[in-house]
């Protein structure tokens, strides 16, 4: 992974700074995918610290044996973070050389509290050994947008456990199940085909209780002649899925079949005609404009997609308000969906990787197709 490294150097060099800190103190939410994409630490705690020359990764006693393991392949060296951090993290700094130097803060990593608690830190080193900390947005985000070919086969066995527990669990769907037993079987599925976890809450949703795009299950049956949404992932090696299914038990009523036509469509026009190089907010045209000729158009509401890797929601974000262009190497979702309130919805994702300039599908769950409705 020194390519990473590399990459990250190159962009400190571009903004000037001399190194770049992602910092996740106890802050299991900021930071965890950043530091495993540039480190492979996954402790719960721990920084990592990107110098022009040096690759540290400061863990504390718990997790010193385990960020060898996991970094020093990778070219890091540990730093044992021992004692108040009011002790070891000026240390760290004046170890690295970073005194009156400029740290990039990778800023999604850090809360606002975090951030102040690290300046109160700092101001225990004399003025001239104190380090500038500037706001560094996105460097590792960016990397992180384009897969190369090892975290490109992580998902794809993430998509393939997910698929193959969406197939059991749809052989064992009956009218009498509650949407919470069916996020059980969800989730017992994913763990018997080898996966980690889930990769997030999975969404199950019945009749009009599916018009609300992300509802959460609840202790209802699913029936019959409705529309289930079931919206799921699972996580291997840290990687995630995300798919969704919608289907009906018994016989679906028409509306289902219009509707479940209409966003099929959508969907394969974005599968069809997404390329490299295009704007991702035309790529959501191409499902919006089945939608808007279909007469389906405000129904709609959401983005078209989004990226997939460490975290399930990741750049790009594929919508009308994105700014991303779509490259070679991007992993990311196509979901477009309808939603009726009082009636339910249909949305229908998979995940594609770009590659040779369009988009390659890595779903095979099973999926209803317009003439199988
Ligand atoms: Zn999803
Ligand atoms: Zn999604």
């Amino acid at each position: 992974m020194t390519d990473r490294l590399t990459r990250i150097r190159t962009e400190l060099d571009e903004r000037n700074l001399d190194a770049l800190l992602i910092s996740a103190p106890g802050e299991e939410e900021f930071g965890a995918a950043n530091r495993r994409y540039v480190s492979g630490f996954t402790g719960s705690t721990g920084q990592v610290l990107v110098t022009r020359d040096r690759a540290i990764v400061a863990a504390d006693f718990r997790y010193v044996e385990q960020a060898e393991r996991e970094c020093a392949p990778r070219g890091f060296e540990v730093f044992q973070a021992l004692g108040a951090r009011r002790e070891w993290f000026p240390r760290l700094i004046g170890e690295a050389g970073l005194g009156g130097r400029r740290i990039g803060i990778s800023t999604r990593d850090l809360s606002y509290a975090g951030f102040l608690a690290m300046m109160e830190l700092l101001d225990d080193l004399p003025a001239s050994g104190q380090p500038e900390l500037v706001p560094a947005k996105g460097i590792v985000e960016g990397l992180r947008r384009m897969k190369d070919p090892e975290e490109l086969g992580l998902i794809e066995r993430a998509i393939a456990i997910s698929d193959a527990a969406f197939d059991r669990l749809e052989s064992a769907l009956r009218p009498d199940m509650t949407e919470l037993e069916v996020a059980e079987v969800f989730a017992a599925n994913v763990r018997a085909a080898g996966g980690e976890d889930i990769s997030f809450p999975t969404i199950v949703a019945a009749g009009p209780w599916s018009a609300m795009p992300h509802a959460s299950p609840r202790p209802e049956v699913l029936g019959e002649g409705r529309p289930i949404v079931i919206d799921m992932g699972a996580r291997f090696a840290g990687y995630c899925s995300d798919l969704t299914r919608t289907l009906a038990l018994g016989t679906p009523d028409a509306k289902f079949r219009a509707v479940y036509s209409i966003v099929f469509e959508a969907q394969t026009a974005a599968i069809e005609g997404i390329e490299a190089g295009m704007r991702a907010s035309d790529a959501h045209m191409l499902a919006q404009g089945v939608m808007d000729r279909a007469g389906y158009g405000e129904r709609f509401g959401h983005g078209l997609g989004h990226g997939v890797g460490l975290d399930v929601h990741e750049d790009p974000y594929l919508g009308t308000s994105s700014e991303d262009v779509l490259e070679e190497g991007m992993v990311f979702t196509i979901e477009p969906g309808i939603y009726l309130p009082g009636w339910g919805g249909v949305r229908i994702e998979d995940i594609v990787v770009i590659e040779n300039g369009k988009p390659r599908v890595l779903s095979h769950a099973r999926k209803l197709t317009p003439a199988g409705v």
